[in-house]
């Protein structure tokens, strides 16, 4: 044996030795405590309460329960052990799970993960998750905590936000595939529309509002023989914003050369005065708002070319009480241009 066979195995038996040693070394952990309960709900107390035992150990038992609240739990437990790399995994097991999370869920991943990222360094991917959770949270504690957030670090340029626009994709809510013998081509965007669903619509849970663009879209496609559903936009009442039309093709929905170069966005909800009429809640707004903006920036689109249907034809789309929101938003753009919109709409 040579002497360098030799140097390599008396080297290895030396590894060998110092990793049993730090295996022994230490205070050994204590052993995973069988009547431990994974917590029930997800809320601020439950979620962030302070570990009472050590944080690893906690993390091994809650490993056993895929439930949303033990996923979300483990997301906060993995940031005090300033892991944000598994904290992210952990919140897209709720995220992106096969059951869709409720709004309040949806928030508290949101956060979670807007923790993590500006811990690994991704700003502007932070600011989204937690503009996305502000609009989503119904905890008062954490809107607290959320405000208090969003108001300090607002500063991101709206070029980042823009290709960081968080938008449930069409399988999000199951399309139908887009009818290609009966679309048009796009063909440059120059314009956007505002409208309304002219529907009483109040829920904020994801199945609900995935379902209600799902009526929108058969009814558009079933019973007035579009190729897909008219909007290339929808905006549920929690804020959440789901991708209708592909926006490569012209839309359906301000009637006939009007579609041209035309984005539409559609509010859920019938914003009319009396009987079954509604407000757009203020998360509506604000992600319209921040929409808009983005969409302008992104397209080189000027506030007069912001529209709203009532503009192109006698209708009361998108609403008496949501015209005069729409006419403030454009005051808005005039007054402080496309940039300040994007950052006050994540305020
Ligand atoms: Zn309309």
């Amino acid at each position: 044996m040579s002497s360098f066979l030799l140097r390599r195995a008396f080297g290895a038996t030396f590894v060998l030795l110092a990793v049993v040693g730090a295996a022994c070394a230490g205070p050994s952990k204590p052993r995973p405590d069988r009547s431990f309960q994974p917590p029930a709900t997800v809320s601020f107390a439950a979620t962030m309460a302070r570990p009472a035992m050590d944080p690893e150990v906690e993390l091994e038992l809650l490993a056993r329960h895929k439930t949303t609240p033990a996923l979300l739990r483990s997301a906060w437990l993995f940031l005090q052990l300033d892991n944000p790399r598994a904290a992210i995994d952990a919140t897209a097991e709720v995220l992106y799970g096969p059951v869709q999370p409720s709004a309040n869920d949806e928030a508290f991943a949101r956060y979670l993960r807007a923790e993590a990222y500006q811990r690994s360094g991704f700003a502007e991917r932070a600011e989204w998750d937690r503009q996305q959770a502000a609009t989503l949270a119904n905890d008062p504690e954490l809107r607290q905590r959320l405000a208090s957030l969003t108001r300090s670090t607002s500063t991101v340029a709206p070029a980042a936000l823009a290709t960081e626009l968080v938008v449930q994709p069409r399988s999000a809510w199951s399309a139908r595939a887009v009818d290609k013998s009966n679309v048009n081509a796009m063909q440059g965007i120059r314009r956007i529309t505002i409208h309304h669903s002219a529907m009483y619509f109040r829920d904020t849970r994801p199945n609900t509002c995935a379902a209600q663009i799902q009526k929108i879209q058969r009814e558009h496609m079933s019973g007035r023989g579009y190729g897909d559903i008219g909007y290339h936009f929808l905006i549920d009442p929690s804020g959440r914003i789901w991708e209708g039309r592909d926006l490569r093709y012209q839309g359906a929905h301000a009637d006939g050369d009007n579609n041209k170069n035309n984005v539409g966005i559609c509010l859920l909800g019938n914003f009319m005065r009396g009987r079954n009429g509604q407000s757009p809640s203020q998360a509506q707004v604000r992600a319209m708002r921040l929409l808009t903006a983005t969409l302008m920036a992104k397209h080189n689109v000027g506030p007069d070319e912001i529209y709203q249907h009532s503009d192109f034809k006698a209708t009361d789309c998108p609403g008496v009480v949501m015209e005069p929101i729409v006419d403030q938003m454009v005051r808005d753009l005039n007054r402080q241009g496309v940039s300040a919109m994007v950052e006050a709409a994540g305020q």
